[in-house]
């Protein structure tokens, strides 16, 4: 299908994109890697008046260090995110997840930015930055704020931005030295995640000293499996001790049934995933 009518403002800086929102009203909408949102636009799920793009926004891309934590510019593409060296050294499961999205297309033009900005439970990124306590930077008319990753999804679809917000910067604390792995379920190669488990563990002294992990598609928002981090924390760093506490993965799970999966087999994936994908983190 053909998209309606909509105006277009390039901003040049996010200053310009924030005007530019002000100016066409709730119904203009930012254009980051388009990968998502030209397909709503196609089949005419969302019609907005104006698309302001962030194409042009250079300061928005890239990765720098911050200390105790690396700033991502919300335009990094995921192929960025796969390939730069500071993601590789301190927060690889983000390099590993942004790894498994789509396919080389969609990596080199879909951002994290935008990923996060969709809010599709089944991202492979939201899983990653709810596990790892981001704290997402956003920007609207004459104010700044920081939006907890926990906080950012409220529903399938749907975060805490303003209309008139532009999201900025994704804040990470550097993991360094973790073990990471991500996992997901797919039906078909290079396909969303029917559900997806995101894991960072430090180990010491043959215990799990610490254990983050966040599950894609398992509720209408990415959520953190707590009762396994619980169980996990302080626990024998053994396979079979994984695999008893990822039993717990579905508590506080509400996952949907639909053409994919059904609700009780994802929690089945959920368990299973969760202990395979700890298990490999915790290098075993
Ligand atoms: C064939 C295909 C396969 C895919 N497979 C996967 C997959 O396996 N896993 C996965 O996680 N994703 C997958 N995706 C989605 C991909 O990750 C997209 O890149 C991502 O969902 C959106 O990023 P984008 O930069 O393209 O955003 P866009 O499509 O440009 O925008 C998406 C939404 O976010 C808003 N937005 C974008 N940037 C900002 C910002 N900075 N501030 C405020 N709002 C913003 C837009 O207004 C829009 O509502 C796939 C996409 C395609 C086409």
């Amino acid at each position: 299908m053909i998209p309606t009518a909509f105006g277009y403002t390039k901003a040049g800086s996010v200053e310009e994109a924030v005007a530019a929102l002000r100016e066409h009203g709730d119904e203009a909408k930012v254009i980051a890697g388009g990968q998502s949102l030209l397909t709503l636009l196609r089949l005419r799920f969302v019609s907005p008046t104006a698309l302001v793009d962030l194409g042009g926004v250079a300061a928005l891309r890239g990765v720098r260090d911050a200390g105790d934590a690396l700033v991502i510019g919300a335009m990094t593409t995921h192929d960025a995110l796969v390939n730069d060296p500071l993601i590789r050294e301190h927060a690889a499961l983000m390099a590993a997840a942004a790894a498994t999205v789509g396919d080389p297309a969609v990596r080199h033009l879909g951002t994290l930015g935008g990923s996060l900005a969709h809010a599709d439970p089944a991202g492979d990124l939201l899983a990653v930055v709810v596990a790892l306590d981001a704290q997402l930077t956003v920007v609207g008319p004459g104010r700044t704020r920081t939006i907890p990753a926990s906080e950012f999804f409220v529903d399938y679809l749907q975060t805490a931005l303003a209309p008139d917000e532009v999201l900025t910067e994704i804040r990470v604390p550097k993991l360094t030295g973790w073990g990471v792995h991500y996992e997901k379920f797919q039906r078909a190669a290079q396909a969303w995640a029917v559900v997806g488990v995101a894991a960072a563990v430090r180990s010491s002294n043959g215990s799990i000293a610490e254990a983050r992990i966040g599950l894609a598609n398992m509720a209408p928002t990415p959520v953190r499996a707590s009762a396994v981090e619980q169980a996990l924390t302080g626990g024998e760093r053994t396979k079979e001790a994984i695999v008893a506490a990822a039993a717990a993965a579905t508590e506080g799970t509400a996952p949907s049934s639909d053409l994919s999966a059904q609700a009780d087999y994802r929690e089945h994936l959920a368990r299973v995933l969760t202990g395979r994908t700890v298990t490999t983190a915790a290098g075993l």
